[in-house]
């Protein structure tokens, strides 16, 4: 595929060995590159908008982590408030000031936030918000959109069932049916569903959760109302709005997809660029809903490490960081940047392609179609395109998420000098792509 490909001795013996010990050599599974074929690589160092693998190769990184690095790896500004903080101890079960800090920060970035709980990651900010939701309205069903991913909570490890309207299927073992049988699943961008579905159960739905930009299906952005309508259904029947920003949040803007849209959840959740590389998440929201919580109110929610005072230093330098003026423009920019320039070479070497873009991150479609809004369209696309353009990228030293379905992100650190690289290693890629359909 490549003209020299790289030497990853080291990451495959590294990965041969995490075989023995880890369950398929890896701690959470789309690192293990099952999506494009190939061993994963290993990686023992971050710098800027570099990561550094096993074997010494350096590669432009456009996971950022899944999201955290906005500031790109090792700013300066989070290790050295990290030190002093490591000086200080590194939990003490107890309350710090520092939480209290960025608990109003949040709350004035974010205004539908007016009480916000910390936990440590994503997932348990999704678990706890849906708990939060049932408890307030005394209801169980949960709605749920076909491809949005809120973490592995159980009764959303679901897909949609055979017929419209119908019950969730489990999407993994070992969750009961009995689970997912409070569970529907809609599909993403599509507003009648939405209100044929409220009209019929809308009085038994505790909440509604949805990534309001959608980045666990690539990237698809909400089309025109669909956010609007469901703000008006969970307004109608009393439903909990969940807006998840665990990827969004501080990420396609400061005040993440709610304040670009601009619609007001009742709940939020929070992760990823929170806590600036440092297992944090939130939820937060209307104060009568979070008040429900323990210890003032009946609904049970707790974590030992929940506010950790080196992960609230490091989002709490994030925060300081990304909330300089002018901080989202630039990100924006270099991203459009990267977009137009990607777009140019696939045009150039005659393959289908187009990018969708939210703020910072961004979605590349192997695809005929001018614009992906649905489900169907990213699953329709040209998968072998992907793993060619995808492994052509990564031996000429850039870094894609490994899989077809996950979004890409752009951080402070990827510079001019690091778009240069990238598009030089794209047009490589795409003239491999097209070379391969030939
Ligand atoms: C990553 C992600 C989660 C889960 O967060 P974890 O920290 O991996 O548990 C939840 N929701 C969305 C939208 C995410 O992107």
């Amino acid at each position: 595929m490549s003209l020299a490909p790289l030497s990853t001795d080291h990451s495959t013996e590294l990965y041969d060995l995490a075989r023995r010990y880890i369950p398929g050599g890896v701690n959470s599974p789309v690192r293990a590159f099952k999506g494009v074929g190939g061993n994963p690589l290993f990686f023992k160092a971050g710098e800027g908008a570099y990561l550094i693998d096993a074997d010494d190769n350096r590669y432009v990184d456009y996971v950022c982590g899944w999201g955290p690095f906005i500031l790109g790896h090792c700013h300066p500004a989070i290790i050295n408030a990290l030190q002093l903080q490591l000086k200080r101890g590194l939990g003490y079960g107890a309350s710090t000031e520092a939480e209290v800090e960025i608990a109003e920060k949040i709350c004035n970035i974010l205004p539908s936030i007016e009480s916000v709980r910390l936990v440590s990651s994503g997932t348990e900010a999704t678990m706890s918000a849906i708990r939060v939701a049932r408890g307030f309205t005394r209801r169980d069903k949960v709605v749920k959109f076909e491809g949005c991913y809120h973490g592995h909570v159980d009764s959303l490890l679901v897909k949609a069932g055979s017929g419209a309207l119908t019950m969730g299927e489990p999407d993994s073992l070992g969750v009961p049916r009995a689970f997912t049988d409070l569970t529907y699943v809609l599909p993403f961008n599509d507003s009648d569903a939405v209100e044929n579905l409220f009209a019929r159960h809308g009085d038994e739905i505790a909440c509604l959760i949805v990534e309001p930009v959608a980045g666990n299906m690539n990237l698809v952005p909400p089309q025109a109302g669909f956010l609007e309508t469901l703000r008006e259904v969970c307004d109608r029947h009393g439903s909990v709005l969940i807006f998840d920003e665990v990827m969004t949040g501080f990420r396609v803007a400061l005040g993440g997809a709610q304040s670009i849209y601009n619609i007001k959840p009742d709940l939020t959740t929070l992760g990823k660029v929170i806590g600036g590389g440092l297992p944090v998440g939130a939820f937060g929201g209307r104060k009568d809903i979070m008040d429900c919580l323990a210890p003032d109110g009946p609904v049970y929610q707790a974590g030992t490490l929940s506010g950790n005072p080196l992960a609230v230093t490091a989002g709490l330098a994030t925060l300081k960081e990304i909330s300089k003026p002018g901080f989202y423009d630039q990100l924006g920019r270099q991203t459009q940047k990267l977009l137009a320039g990607l777009q140019q070479r696939a045009d150039a070497a005659g393959v289908p392609f187009t990018t969708n873009q939210a703020g910072a991150m961004f979605g590349c479609f192997f695809s005929d179609e001018k614009t992906v809004s649905h489900f169907d369209q990213v699953m329709a696309c040209n998968l072998d395109n992907f793993k060619t353009f995808f492994h052509t990228m990564l031996d000429n030293g850039i870094y894609l998420a490994p899989s077809a379905y996950e979004a890409g992100f752009v951080s402070a650190a990827h510079l001019d000098r690091e778009l240069e690289l990238t598009l030089d290693a794209a047009e490589k890629a795409f003239s491999a792509v097209a070379s391969g359909n030939q």
